[in-house]
């Protein structure tokens, strides 16, 4: 085997060194370093010389791409005096064709008046409208096309063109002409594969030299489509080997790793026995397989993927208590103190009945002075028990000596980080249970949390009614109308109605577009509606003190207060059986997993009830689409996978870190689920037998530099 000297990685080469200083400087523009960053720029379309639409071919309402040079610009004022539009005329020699662009004022278009020099040739990217019975293109997309160069008159031959994302400074064509030079000089030998041989066999796969050059030069659709699919399985096979080795490489250690928690079923079995209900299935399973796990000197890692409302919280119970009576301590941390404060209060509760005396805790910023370093020394003196906790737990000077479990609630809010600051520096890994707030896509769960293994709880508690939600828009005085008197009817049959805001303060509206809701504006509003009259509010938000919000969802839940006026300060783990209505205004405004989340605040009990997504009419198709998913469907799990394929590729995945190179390039999330699951399952092979892929150069190498980064499912729209 030829000796790959890593010393040298042409890939890790600056451009400066290949292109030039002054190109160098105008790729750097677009963050392009080294050589490895220009071949992994992919082209953002590509177009065929072939395909292209004749001037006098154009038909109104069509997509089309056409060739042509710039014969002038004129710059024009609206009618309605708002904003201006420049008009571009393009002609292919013969005829002519407007293009034009619309904006604010004049300034917002400099760029456009600047780049579509008169003369100039472009590729026009847009759809035929009609205009006073002329055709034309609105704001169509274009790229600037060298057409006369002897390469460009060669390639009319029928190969796709790749058209880049380009800047002013740095046409597409001439961000083509540097890659192809970078092409031609690069040492393919020393640029090690990143897949496996036989993976690429079986998947029918390119070399990765081959995937570049048909990336930027593809001899037809097959194989850029083809160049696509090959770079996307290197990025998912790094991914996943990257989340999972650590384990690999501990397994391999062979060492203890964690504390078996083997029990002595004092605890738990008097739990089981005195819960005032039965587990359900689900239930039972997830405690199957946690209580086994945490009985393995391997640190359990799991993902307990559970619907709103399906119990997660009392499997967490089990988890610790198991813990406790095998002589240790149990950490849950939580997102938000009114979170630990309800598992604070609804864990002494449980164990109140249970009648077993088990020290419980709470540790969040508000408590302070003697009582905080109290129970700081138990916690440090190795007391078994429970401690249940914000990141106030996570701070210096926190010891949780004999932490033998750590159960992290509503994880997506949390880091990597955050976790493992709790696991670090310990000779023995606590076992790790991290439970979502709402299910997360499959393919989500795979790469956000690669290194856990998913444990899934699908059915709920009995005698649930599934929620039923209808759409109202706020426009719609009848419907306001009989929607509050519903309120009025839900809390006079016992229940309790939750009022939810986007905004705290009022602002605004701009043109015809109408404010937000906000509990400024919408308080003093619900107090003059003779439907509510008599009815006592109660309101809770971020700006308001802990204290305050407590006691309001305290009265809320008695039933003193049984409106309550929130923002989604409410939204997480709140659990009041009685509350039966949910009314979200300005429902446009949330994400999906943030409205189903607000929804499975009401059908905690046998009560029917109704969840009321009230919208302006300045709803987006998307946001749209996203209420009629929630009016269809009521299980998480679906609503999960709607999201993702509503959401914008970019809209999936946060980073820890910006830009750089631990952006996923070529792996698509959203569609390509069945990559990342193959990848994963080929990671575990290929990690199994060789945790440090010491035959894989390139793949290990992707792993090391994958390894720094963090990838978060983004919660929010
Ligand atoms: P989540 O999974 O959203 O955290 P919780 O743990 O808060 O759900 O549970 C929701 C409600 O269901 C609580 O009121 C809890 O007491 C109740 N519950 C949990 N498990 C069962 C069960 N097996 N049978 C009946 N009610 C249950
Ligand atoms: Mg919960």
């Amino acid at each position: 085997m030829e000796q790959i000297d890593i010393a040298y990685d042409p890939l890790a080469v600056p451009l400066k060194h290949r292109v030039g200083a002054a190109a160098a400087k105008k790729l750097a523009s677009l963050g392009l370093d080294t050589i490895g960053d220009a071949l992994n720029y992919a082209p953002r379309r590509y177009f065929h010389w072939g395909k292209l639409t004749n001037l006098a071919d154009l038909t109104e309402g069509e997509e089309v791409t056409v060739l042509a040079k710039v014969q002038s610009q004129t710059m024009l004022r609206n009618r309605s005096g708002k904003g201006v539009r420049l008009q571009v005329t393009i002609s292919d020699g013969v005829r002519f064709l407007n293009c034009t662009f619309f904006a604010k004022n004049e300034y917002a278009l400099t760029h456009h008046r600047r780049l579509l020099q008169i003369g100039e040739s472009f590729l026009f990217a847009g759809k035929v409208s009609s205009y006073r019975d002329t055709l034309q293109l609105v704001q169509p997309s274009f790229e600037e096309i060298e057409t006369d160069s002897p390469e460009a008159v060669a390639r009319r031959s029928g190969r796709p063109i790749p058209v880049y994302p380009a800047k002013a400074n740095l046409p597409s064509w001439k961000i083509q002409a540097l890659i192809t030079a970078i092409l031609e000089d690069i040492d393919w030998k020393r640029v090690p594969e990143i897949v496996p041989e036989a993976v690429r066999a079986e998947h029918g796969l390119l070399s990765r030299s081959e995937a570049y050059l048909q990336l930027h030069q593809p001899d037809d659709d097959t194989a850029w489509q083809s160049a696509r699919r090959s770079l996307a399985w290197g990025e998912a096979l790094v991914l996943q080997a990257a989340l999972l080795r650590p384990r690999f490489e501990a397994e391999k250690k062979g060492k203890q790793q964690a504390t078996p928690l083997l029990g002595n079923d004092t605890l738990v079995s008097a739990a089981l026995s005195h819960f005032p209900y039965q587990l359900t299935r689900g239930q039972n399973e997830a405690w199957e397989v946690i209580s086994t796990e945490m009985a393995q000197p391997l640190p359990m890692q799991r993902l307990l993927q559970a619907d709103v409302g399906a119990g997660k919280t009392v499997v967490a119970l089990l988890a610790m208590l198991r813990a406790v009576e095998s002589g240790y301590q149990a950490a849950l941390l939580a997102p938000t103190s009114v979170l630990a404060t309800q598992h604070y209060a609804s864990f002494v509760d449980l164990l109140g009945q249970i009648d077993i005396e088990v020290p419980v805790h709470l540790l969040t910023g508000s408590v302070t002075g003697a009582q905080r370093n109290e129970i700081l020394a138990r916690l440090a003196a190795g007391e078994p028990g429970i401690v249940i906790g914000t990141h106030a737990l996570i701070q210096d000077g926190v010891d949780i000596s004999r932490l033998a479990l750590l159960v992290v609630d509503e994880q997506h809010r949390f880091g990597v980080a955050q976790r493992e600051k709790l696991r670090e520096g310990r000779q023995l890994q606590p076992h790790l249970l991290v439970m979502t707030a709402t299910p997360i896509p499959r393919t989500i769960a795979m790469t956000v949390f690669g290194e856990l293994d998913v444990i899934e709880v699908t059915d709920m508690p009995p005698g649930r009614t599934p929620v039923e939600t209808f759409l109202v828009s706020a426009d719609n005085a009848a419907w306001m109308d009989r929607l509050w008197q519903r309120a009025r009817e839900e809390i006079a049959a016992g229940g309790r109605v939750y009022v939810v805001c986007p905004r705290i303060e009022a602002e605004a509206g701009e043109g015809d577009k109408a404010p937000l809701p906000s509990i400024e504006e919408v308080v003093p509003r619900l107090e003059k509606l003779p439907q509510l009259e008599g009815i006592e509010m109660a309101v809770a938000h971020g700006q308001m003190s802990l204290e305050h919000n407590r006691e309001a969802l305290s009265t809320f839940a008695s039933g003193a207060t049984p409106l309550l006026v929130a923002t989604t300060v409410i939204e997480v783990g709140v659990d009041v059986p009685e509350a039966t209505m949910m009314v979200i205004l300005g429902a446009g405004q949330f994400g999906l997993s943030q409205l189903h989340q607000l929804r499975g605040r009401v059908g905690r009990s046998d009560r029917h009830s109704v969840c009321m997504l009230v919208h302006g009419n300045d709803l987006t198709a998307i946001g749209a689409d996203r209420l009629r998913a929630l009016e269809r469907y009521d299980s998480g799990f679906a609503l999960a996978e709607v999201d993702l394929q509503l959401r914008k590729e970019g809209d999936v995945l946060g980073e820890s870190q910006a830009g750089g190179n631990s952006s996923l390039r070529f792996l698509s999330v959203r569609h390509d689920g069945a990559i990342i699951a193959s990848a994963r399952s080929v990671a575990e092979e290929y990690l199994g037998s060789d945790p440090q892929l010491g035959a894989y150069p390139g793949w290990q190498q992707g792993v090391s530099e994958r390894a720094r980064t963090e990838l978060v499912w983004l919660e929010r729209n």
